[in-house]
Formats: structure tokens, sequence, C-alpha cells
């Protein structure tokens, strides 16, 4: 059983250790990978609100680099694990926002979210507001449509959601979120949110960050984790499900990040194990724990 997984910030990691761990890619992710067994993988540079575009382009070219230098990790099939760039946030896009576009997806980027939790140019987060997208926000998505970059929902506001549902001509992902009806997080989705990821033929990753689940101090637990994908597959179907983790137990102060039972991406094989003692075919838990992302981004690379 293999993962992929459509949410990991890792580009940010990697850039941030850059001068005391130039290898980190291959040296502190690589093994964890391979214990994890995941083989599919974003790699996620996000970008909070205060970035302008030369920070959203000297960190996307590091990464880029660090990726094509890399022994274990490619573009392409032609090693043992295949990613893709992503960026979440882009508030550093500002004006001549196709040209922008453009320099990202000849850079690899292959997902993209308008915003964090930030209000920028384009968009704003879930966390901060709820309003319309932006002029400029239409032409960013008619932009990714274009040149066939996949969007990302995961953090803009429910205004933001259903606007992009409306003037993209191509599916929505929410890469990283679960539902609202089993825990009421800004940055879950509605049940209506959920209709229309499945009417657009997306995906929903669900996240496996303890905080998503339950509230903080409930401490969350892989069954807990469990319910959100079992709610999924009652509201949208197995086809429409894949995972999100967002690891964060690599960061220092967020060891405790995930739920109880999964300590890290080490650990990911318990998710396919708790799927099977809840009654998941062994080709549904596939589909969840690997092959709906990839087929699903194969579209775009
Ligand atoms: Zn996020």
């Amino acid at each position: 059983m293999f993962f992929a997984n459509l949410h990991d910030d890792i580009g940010n990691d990697i850039y941030e250790h850059r001068f005391q761990e130039p290898n980190r890619l291959d040296e502190f992710h690589y093994p964890r990978f391979k214990q994890g067994k995941m083989k599919f993988s974003a790699i996620v540079c996000c970008f909070s609100g205060s970035e302008d575009w030369k920070a959203m382009m000297n960190t996307v070219l590091y990464v880029e680099r660090k990726i094509q230098e890399s022994r274990y990790f490619s573009f392409r099939e032609d090693k043992e694990i295949q990613v893709f760039l992503a960026v979440e946030g882009m508030c550093g896009i500002q004006e001549e926002v196709e040209v922008k576009i453009q320099w990202l997806y000849e850079h690899h980027v292959r997902l993209g979210s308008l915003c964090w939790n930030d209000e920028n140019a384009l968009a704003i987060g879930a966390k901060k507001g709820n309003k319309p997208l932006t002029e400029k926000g239409i032409r960013v998505i008619k932009e990714m449509n274009r040149l066939h970059m996949a969007i990302d929902t995961s953090h803009c506001c429910e205004w933001n959601f259903y606007d992009i549902a409306r003037v993209s001509k191509e599916a929505i992902i929410a890469s990283h979120s679960n539902v609202k009806a089993l825990y009421n997080h800004y940055r879950n989705l509605s049940d209506p949110q959920l209709q229309v990821v499945k009417a657009k033929n997306g995906l929903v990753g669900a996240i496996c960050v303890r905080w998503f689940v339950k509230k903080k101090e409930d401490k969350a637990t892989l069954q807990d984790y469990i319910e959100v994908i079992k709610y999924l597959k009652e509201t949208i179907g197995v086809k429409h499900i894949a995972l999100g983790f967002d690891f964060m137990d690599y960061i220092e102060g967020m060891e405790e990040s995930n739920v109880i039972g999964i300590q890290d991406i080490t650990e990911i094989g318990n998710i396919a194990a708790a799927l099977k003692e809840n009654g998941f075919q062994e080709e549904e838990i596939e589909k969840i724990c690997f092959q709906n992302a990839v087929d699903f981004m194969k579209s775009y690379l």
C-alpha cells in the first residue's frame, strides 16, 4: 500500500533550512517518506500574506532546484518519489497577474490557492472574512484554467469558494480540509460545499491535523479522523476522497499536531489499517490513500 499527499509544506521547510541543512530534502525528508511509503506528494510553498513577488520567486526557484538536484524526488516518474510544486497563497501577485501565473507554471507549480489565511489582491482566507473574489482573482482562475494548473480552495472564504467554482471551467479541490458537519472549523467544508466539489469532479484531501478533526484540547484520535473519511464517503463517495496531511510535526514545537495514532509520516500506514477495521474495501482504501490523488494530479503534470 502506497500513499499520496495533496498538501505538505516541505517547500517552506527546506527553504528555511537552506543555510544550515542544504540537503534537508534528501537527508531528512526522504528516509521518512520511504518509511511511510509516501510515493507521490505536493511540495508546498506557503506564502502567508507579507511576501512580495520577489520573495515568492526566490522560494519557488530554490525548492524547484532542490527537487531537480534530488536523488530520490522528481517532477517526472524517473525516480523513487514523484512530486509537484504547489503554491499556497499568492499575496505577492498584485499586478500583471497572468504573467506571474505563467511564471509559476514554467517553474513546475501545478496546484495553487489564491490566499492563505490572509486577505490579498486576489482573495480572502476563511479565517479573515467573507467577501467576493476580486477582479484580479477572477483573472487568476481563468489563467490557471488556460494553463491547466489545478485550483485549491482549502483556505479561501465561502464567498470566494463559490465564486471560484462558478468561474473555473475545471475541477476544484480542497487539498487539506475536513467537514463542518463534524467539526465547525473555519477551514472545514459545509455540506453544500462538499456537493460542489463533487459536482465539479474534484477532491477533498482529509487532513489529520487534530484541530481540524475536533477542538484542539479534545485531542482527536485516528478513529475520529476515520469518522471524517466515513462521512465523506457517505456524502460525496470514495471517488472524491484523498488525503492532505499538512504535516507540521517536523516544525519545532508542533510535534503533537497530528491526531493521536499518527505521530508523523512514518506512521501513516495506520490509516489504511484503521480504514480496513472500519469496513472499507481494499480497493476503496487504495483509492483514498493513493490512487485518487495521483489520477487527479497526473492530468495536470
Ligand atoms: Zn494550509
